[in-house]
């Protein structure tokens, strides 16, 4: 069977007869087996995926079939699929099945999508490179020596490595954008409050969103239309109508306004020829009559210490429920309740898990309140006023969605504080709730890809998946261009 790289063309072949939705399932599955070293899949849902399978190749037959008729999608595995386990790669969910559908996998059901397996991720999604899962490192398809990039690591490696068309992650803080950066996909970071977060085990309540990872921007639009809009399980989601966005994304840009972060684009740690891309891309957007600007923002050094204060206050309350009681593991040393609480938790969480509830719990207790969590909402409150008033002024801001290329296992493993850093360019999009993409642009001399990132206003993902096809069409393999 041929490597089917958009749904178009999956359902352009089902409708000739070439193929069958069995077929293409079986297929898939042979070659997520054949590609076991990845360890991009924790399972394989074999049985229901051939069950819909068959299901949806009857409904094409009489006309009835969902728009993702033929969308053999993965799950990451911090979203709940009734009846299947989910462990969000910890060992602390041991042997937990969901009660219940995530609102998005209900969505994604009923429009005829094929779930076909969950994907390694890091814990609780926690982490930049895919390294802190409980099941082991996922490798980069594209050079296994790499990190595919985290926490959806899995995800982004299995739409990579075509062992899947499409996948759902969660990005708190890049968690979708920097893997799709690394694995050479497109990835977004809807609005906060777009997509219900029901049946997502959380992270970081206020930063988290499910977003879809795929190879195209079509296919990503699709999906957001599918899984965006008002969900009553979920009061933080936006009851705004959710627009056609597939049917919207060839509308070309008019003139458009662009800003860019000088000091974002000229900062430190940014790899020379990532930077230099960057510059072709805002040169060539120039010369075709756009105007693009730099803007002031001098907040960049507050943007990952706000980000790993406030979430990590978040994830100490969400993650105090694994209690050895109602869910998963429970410590078979534990002699008591107080042991039972202290021993599960002690034995099923991993490194840098427990490293961030305590932090957490730390900048919440209640010397350190006023320091650490007040002045950190204050600060992203500060940082939200900033980012809109850029977005009153432009359409769009540009930037790079990593410093650099997918890294090496272990490079920086040893200090926490370097691998936050990596979060540098992908925080702002969640610490203001706007939407965010990767899109796979730039490829590096090193044979490695690279996502350039575009952010927008809230709500505004149609304007923004439209820009992403005209620059997915038109800005791929860019010269580099020196400083302006
Ligand atoms: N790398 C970030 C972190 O470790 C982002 C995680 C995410 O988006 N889930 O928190």
């Amino acid at each position: 069977m041929k490597i089917y790289k958009s749904l178009s063309e999956i359902q352009s072949d089902l409708a000739d007869n070439k193929i069958s939705c069995v077929e293409l399932v079986e297929w898939y599955i042979n070659r997520i087996d054949e590609a076991k070293r990845l360890n991009a899949f924790l399972e394989v849902f074999n049985t229901s995926a051939l069950e819909k399978a068959k299901e949806v190749d009857a409904k094409l037959k009489t006309n009835t079939a969902g728009k993702l008729a033929g969308m053999v999608i993965a799950l990451k595995d911090n979203l709940c699929y009734k009846g299947h386990n989910v462990s969000a790669s910890s060992k602390i969910l041991e042997g937990f099945e969901s009660l219940y559908n995530a609102t998005v996998v209900e969505r994604l059901l009923a429009e005829d999508a094929i779930i076909i397996g969950r994907c390694n991720c890091d814990e609780f999604a926690m982490g930049s490179s895919n390294e802190n899962s409980a099941f082991g490192n996922v490798l980069n398809p594209l050079d296994e020596s790499r990190v595919p990039g985290g926490s959806s690591g899995g995800a982004a490696a299995a739409v990579a490595a075509n062992l899947c068309l499409a996948s759902l992650g969660t990005d708190t803080g890049g968690s979708i954008r920097q893997p799709a950066s690394f694995c050479g996909v497109v990835g977004l970071k809807p609005t906060y409050g777009r997509v219900s977060r029901y049946g997502a085990i959380a992270y970081a309540s206020s930063f988290d969103q499910i977003g879809p990872i795929t190879n195209n921007v079509a296919d990503a639009a699709l999906i957001m239309e599918v899984i965006a809009g008002n969900d009553e399980y979920d009061s933080t989601v936006s009851s705004k109508l959710v627009p056609e966005y597939s049917k919207q994304i060839d509308t070309k840009p008019a003139k458009l306004r662009i800003a860019y972060i000088k000091d974002i684009i000229e900062s430190e740690g940014l790899n020379p020829e990532i930077k230099a891309h960057i510059y072709s891309v805002i040169e060539k957007l120039k010369s075709e009559g756009h105007t693009v600007e730099a803007v002031e923002f001098p907040y960049l050094d507050y943007l990952v210490p706000v980000y790993y204060v406030l979430t990590t206050a978040e994830a100490s309350s969400n993650l105090a429920r694994y209690d050895g009681i109602g869910f998963g593991y429970r410590s078979k040393n534990a002699t008591d309740l107080e042991s039972t609480y202290k021993k599960s938790r002690a034995e099923g969480f991993g490194t840098e898990v427990k490293r961030r509830i305590m932090l957490g719990t730390f900048v919440l207790s209640s010397g350190y309140y006023d320091a650490y969590y007040s002045k950190g909402q204050k600060v992203r409150r500060l940082l939200q006023n900033k980012t809109n008033e850029i977005l009153n002024n432009y359409d769009f801001i540009i930037l790079p969605t990593t410093p650099g290329t997918a890294f090496k296992f272990g490079e920086h493993s040893a200090d926490p504080i370097e691998m936050y850093l990596e979060d540098i360019f992908t925080v702002q999009a969640n610490i203001t709730g706007i939407p965010a993409i990767s899109l796979p642009l730039g490829k590096h001399s090193n044979g490695l890809p690279f996502g350039i990132q575009v952010l927008t206003k809230h709500f505004a993902e149609a304007q923004l998946f439209a820009f992403s096809e005209y620059l997915m069409a038109n800005y791929s393999n860019l010269p580099p261009s020196p400083s302006p």
